[in-house]
């Protein structure tokens, strides 16, 4: 096997309670990758559709990624990316993540599975190091394992694969506005008082406790921040608008996706998380605000060929 043509999933970063540690990977969004191995050693990006990202390996995630990967290996090996792009860059559903994700997982499938999934997050995570300053898994790990993904710890890094109930369905919607991620890094705080994180605490347990036991009411209960949320969410316009619509129309919970400006929600069954979609829609068409929007099935798998 010399080539491979892979799905690279969008992902759901923090999921309300789960700041920094929890996230979740998509299933009828992401990117379309081809990597192959070449003849020459090193690592060639030779086609990027979709968006005006660098070509030039250093500069770009998926490059960066496979270096890391290529370091470890100490071999000769090459490998040539091609990027199709179907993730918006800066929506908050891990547009980076899918590239680093994608290419190293692809590396991996073809050279016969040197490396466990946790080495994996390490390489992508070099990629999100280059994409944001900082090496956070809460993307990668999701695209990887697929699934939710808990990282309990970076030092060393610990990542936990937690079940999913079948019938949990994930609306996204993407309202086309930009947020900086400078802004939405400035406005939080560096410390928190200990009544909210223990709210916060109860709150993630709750909805480790609701996955597992495929308790949807226990989720509902659960997918609420403390913390992040009320802070960010003045960042992006309708926010509380359209987090009370898809709860009225039937959502477990709603939520900003990784740092926004997409907004999640969560709900038990299609039907449901489809009529969300639309009452989350209305929000933004009465704002006059264009905005893409995607219903998914939780993917458990991660990163999987086309
Ligand atoms: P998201 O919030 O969806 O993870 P970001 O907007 O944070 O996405 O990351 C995109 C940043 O990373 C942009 O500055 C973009 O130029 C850079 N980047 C470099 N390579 C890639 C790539 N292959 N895919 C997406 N973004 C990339």
């Amino acid at each position: 096997m010399n080539e491979l043509k892979i799905f690279a999933p969008a992902t759901i970063a923090n999921v309300s309670c789960g700041f920094d540690v929890l996230g979740l990977c998509l299933d009828t969004v992401g990117d379309e990758m081809i990597v192959r191995k070449i003849p020459e050693s090193g690592i060639r990006i030779s086609k990027i559709t979709g968006q005006h990202l660098p070509l030039e390996v250093e500069k770009n995630v998926a490059g960066v990624a496979a270096l890391a990967m290529l370091e470890r290996l100490n071999s000769e090996v090459g490998f040539e990316i091609e990027i199709h792009k179907k993730i918006k860059a800066g929506s908050g559903i891990g547009s980076s993540a899918a590239s680093a994700a994608g290419t190293v997982w692809a590396m991996n499938e073809l050279l016969e599975r040197p490396f466990d999934a946790t080495e994996l997050v390490a390489f992508a995570m070099k990629g999100e190091l280059l994409a944001s300053g900082t090496a956070h898994a809460d993307n990668v790990a999701p695209a990887l394992l697929g699934g939710f993904t808990l990282i309990r710890s970076y030092e060393p890094l610990d990542i936990i694969k937690i079940p999913s109930p079948d019938q949990l369905y994930a609306t996204v919607i993407h309202p086309q506005i930009e947020v900086k991620t400078s802004d939405a890094r400035s406005v939080l705080k560096q410390s928190i008082s200990l009544q909210k994180s223990i709210v916060q605490i109860g709150n993630l347990g709750g909805l480790i406790s609701g996955l597992y036991t495929a308790d949807y009411n226990l989720i509902s209960r659960s997918l609420h921040d403390e913390i992040v949320e009320p802070l960010r969410s003045i960042l992006i316009p309708g926010f509380d608008e359209v987090k009370q619509n898809a709860i009225q129309a039937g959502a477990l919970g709603a939520g900003i996706s990784g740092s926004g400006p997409s907004i999640f929600a969560l709900s038990k069954g299609k039907a449901t998380a489809e009529k969300v979609a639309k009452s989350m829609s209305e929000t933004y068409q009465n704002l006059n605000i264009d905005f893409d929007v995607h219903v998914s099935n939780i993917n458990t798998k991660g990163c999987r060929i086309l």
